[in-house]
């Protein structure tokens, strides 16, 4: 056995009482003047939270972008520079701390994360935005959440179709982090175990979306997922999904949602070890089927065309694909790439043998 175990991790609160600690964590950071995000679904709790920390908040956003723009942070960190903000308060789904994390980066400065969404992001050191419609994404240890705070709670207002296909954007980060290269031991049993927790879940809240337990579930599988994703390196899945939201502006869960199958139908020839224990945790014969299977049963999307992207578009992004290096177990193959991408705008099962 050889491997190299390095991870990191924000300091995490997970409870329904975690939000009593907002205060307290800003302080530990030396927090005196606070930009504040939450975006129009979290403004009641995030007035509450703004009532609390009082004339620290100096700078409020309450509305957010997704991919963050640069036209859209720019203005908002050049009046954070002026106002002298020195820790950014962040509450919402990847779009609220998307813009935390870009503030993190430009002005160098402490990040505490409330998530409301699977999404993950609030456990990664990646950031992203969006340049000249093309997505850009980074590492940078400065966007690691100093401290995120997850309250099961937050999320019983979650739409079932914001659910579903959140929760499958969370497993595609710990099923992409499974054939990672050099992946950690103990990354892979929280990918596996993330998987496997947000699968059960999804079940779950798909039969009952007021399912307390299952929203709690749901919130430890997303943490973990989201460690999978901030500790190794994704592979087609993501690249696909970063060209998509950049050139189209594909909304993010439900794109992540409709491609997984696909991109590990690409894979799983290759990484069998790995996407059998996929398979196995979700009693499938394999793994492409198995999450199709999953995303059919709990409603999320399965098809990019239904996302209004045109399969007759495939090529261009598989020649906008072919220009940027790959981390992923099966080199870049032009023609399967366009097959993988039209099978995805069909949404039809992944099960055509011709790739
Ligand atoms: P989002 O933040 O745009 O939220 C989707 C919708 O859900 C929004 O309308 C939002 O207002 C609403 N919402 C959020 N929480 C809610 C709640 N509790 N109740 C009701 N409505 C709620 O989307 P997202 O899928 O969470 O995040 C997507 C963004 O995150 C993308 O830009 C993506 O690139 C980024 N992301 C980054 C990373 C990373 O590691 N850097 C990881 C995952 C996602």
């Amino acid at each position: 056995m050889e491997f190299i175990h390095e991870t990191h991790t924000p300091r995490v609160i997970f409870g329904e009482h975690s939000l009593s600690s907002v205060k307290a964590e800003l302080e530990l950071l030396g927090a005196t003047s606070i930009t504040f995000i939450s975006d129009e679904n979290t403004q009641a709790v995030a007035q509450k939270i703004s009532a609390e920390l009082g004339e620290k908040v100096n700078q409020e956003i309450t509305q957010v972008a997704m991919h963050v723009p640069d036209e859209f942070s720019e203005p908002i960190i050049s009046t954070a520079a002026e106002l002298g903000i020195n820790a950014i308060l962040a509450i919402g789904g990847g779009s609220s701390t998307g813009l935390g994390k870009i503030m993190a980066l430009e002005l160098n400065l402490p990040l505490v994360v409330i998530p409301t969404t699977y999404a993950g992001s609030e456990m990664t050191p990646i950031w992203g935005r969006t340049r000249n419609k093309e997505k850009i994404t980074g590492v940078d240890r400065k966007v690691l959440p100093k401290t995120v705070l997850y309250a099961p709670q937050l999320t019983h207002t979650l739409p079932l179709s914001i659910t579903v296909n959140s929760g499958m954007n969370a497993i595609a980060h710990a099923v992409e982090a499974l054939y990672a290269p050099q992946l950690s031991p103990l990354v892979e049993l929280a990918a596996l175990k993330g998987i496997e927790v947000m699968a059960q879940g999804l079940r779950k809240i798909a039969n009952s979306l007021d399912d307390h337990s299952a929203r709690e579930d749901l919130f430890y599988g997303a943490m973990l997922c989201g460690f999978a994703l901030g500790n190794s390196k994704m592979g087609i899945h993501h690249k696909i999904c970063h060209t998509l939201g950049g050139m189209y502006n594909l909304p993010h869960a439900q794109m992540h949602s409709a491609v997984l199958p696909y991109a590990v139908k690409y894979n799983e020839g290759v990484a069998r070890i790995q996407m059998s224990k996929v398979a196995e945790i979700l009693g499938a014969e394999n793994a492409s089927q198995g999450l199709w299977d999953l995303s059919t049963a709990i409603g999320a999307e399965t098809s990019l065309g239904k996302l209004n992207f045109p399969a007759t578009e495939s090529a261009k992004v598989a020649d906008f694909m072919s220009s940027y290096p790959l981390v992923n177990p099966r080199a870049f193959d032009y023609e399967i790439v366009v097959k993988l991408l039209q099978a995805a705008s069909s949404g039809s099962r992944p099960d055509d043998e011709s790739w």
